[in-house]
């Protein structure tokens, strides 16, 4: 960590800084230029806070040269990592299709739905049964049967399957049912949440705060990191942002940034982030070109029914060209799409 003083600080404002430094057990080195005087702070950094440091007299800045986040980062492991799901891998060479319904609402349709999945060349299937919807008026999900629904459906067509938690206490529960735990958006700092999960020997989803930045997403995957479960990709579902055209903006630029400073795969929810089924295929095209390590994708039989997300739900028609575009885009930027007959399952 760097603290880079002002021009005018006085003698008297330095030696705070260095003592208050010594005091916390750091080392203090000081650099004297023409204008400005830098201190090089060495040693365990993370105990100074940043803004208590700038608070101090005499400080102008303060830069962190080494990432907060550690385990996720690359500093420490170069090579980026994969993430197995129940066999399917996401990363780094690949390109992986996770499809299905938004919310888990009976058997028929979500067997339907993942059956719509598979024919796109989906390896994995998504499907809510806890929701954290904005209202609490609207539709919650189903729940413990959900889960079961998502058991058997897993059953009847060989999809391992993604499904998200909203509660510390169902955190068990859902991993014993589910071959990858998924935290949305609304609970991307839900910090006992997040320990909860890296508590689990089950893979974890983390989909990016709409308000969030970069670095506090991967210091949310820090915190499911630091309780020993590593087995995490993240999921850029759009930001909040003045556009009211689009649900989101999807943030195409944090694929490669997140991907930059972390080994874990990267992957975008085009469904979530526009919010519009015209807009699915484009930014799927836009995902796969950015580099992006696999596509989450919501279909749905008869979106005009569904309790959740129906606008957004790509449709039967919409099949054939969903697999076409992950294909095409996957090849064209060098890598092979994840395929059921290509596992070692
Ligand atoms: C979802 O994937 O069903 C979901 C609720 O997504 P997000 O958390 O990105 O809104
Ligand atoms: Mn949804």
């Amino acid at each position: 960590m760097v603290i880079v003083m002002q021009p005018s600080a006085s003698e008297d404002d330095l030696s705070t800084v260095v003592e208050f430094i010594r005091s916390g057990n750091g080392e203090a080195f000081v650099s004297r230029g023409v204008n400005r005087t830098v201190i090089g702070l060495v040693g365990d950094v993370d105990q100074f806070d940043d803004h208590h440091l700038r608070s101090l007299q005499g400080v102008a800045d303060v830069v962190r040269i080494s990432a907060k986040y550690k385990l996720v980062s690359r500093e420490h492991h170069p090579h980026r990592s994969a993430v197995r799901v129940g066999g399917v891998p996401i990363g780094p060479d690949t390109v992986t299709l996770i499809a299905g319904p938004c919310a888990v609402e009976t058997f028929d349709q979500t067997l339907e739905a993942a059956t719509m999945a598979r024919e796109a060349g989906a390896t994995l299937l998504r499907g809510g049964a806890y929701k954290p919807r904005s209202s609490p008026y609207a539709f919650q999900g189903l729940g413990p049967l959900g889960l079961r629904i998502l058991a058997e459906v897993r059953e009847a067509t060989g999809l391992p399957v993604v499904t998200e938690v909203v509660s510390p206490a169902d955190v068990d529960l859902v991993a014993e049912h589910v071959d990858m735990v998924q935290i949305g958006t609304r609970n991307m700092q839900n910090f006992p949440l997040l320990q909860a999960v890296g508590a689990i020997d089950k893979p974890v989803m983390l989909k990016r705060g709409m308000s969030s930045t970069i670095e506090e997403w991967l210091m949310a995957a820090e915190y499911i990191a630091q309780r020993g479960n590593l087995d995490i990709v993240l999921c850029e579902r759009g930001i909040r942002t003045f556009e009211t055209e689009t649900r989101n903006t999807l943030d195409v630029s944090a694929v490669p940034v997140a991907q930059q400073l972390s080994h874990l795969p990267v992957i975008i929810d085009p469904s979530h982030s526009g919010g519009r089924r015209d807009l699915v295929l484009p930014l799927t095209r836009a995902a796969i070109a950015v580099g992006a390590d696999g596509v989450i994708v919501d279909v749905h039989a008869t979106p005009e029914t569904a309790l959740c997300d129906g606008p957004q739900a790509l449709v039967h028609a919409d099949i054939p060209l969903l697999a076409a575009a992950v294909e095409a885009f996957a090849t064209a930027s060098g890598r092979t799409m994840v395929r059921t007959d290509r596992l070692a399952v």
